[in-house]
């Protein structure tokens, strides 16, 4: 398996897990004009976060970050 099949399918299986637990979708961080306060505290207490770049190559890089703790979920694109 090649590292993007590898990386494609821990971001599958993450989507699946954030469906199951019906995390809190907080959209795409590069539209929020502020740091959501649930993102802020998580920081705040130092919690591990999971982060999985999912990035299709004709679209930019994606990245998917997900907090157990703290019950949600939000995406990135790190290409602008
Ligand atoms: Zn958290």
């Amino acid at each position: 398996m090649t590292y993007r099949e590898r990386r494609l399918r821990k971001a599958e299986r993450l989507r699946g897990w954030a469906d199951k637990r019906d995390l809190k979708n907080l959209g795409w961080a590069n539209s929020w004009r502020e740091t959501p306060a649930i993102v802020d505290e998580c920081k705040r207490k130092d919690h591990k976060t999971q982060n999985v770049d999912v990035g299709p190559p004709n679209r930019g890089i994606e990245n998917v970050v997900t907090c157990e703790e703290c019950g949600y979920v939000y995406r990135y694109d790190c290409s602008d």
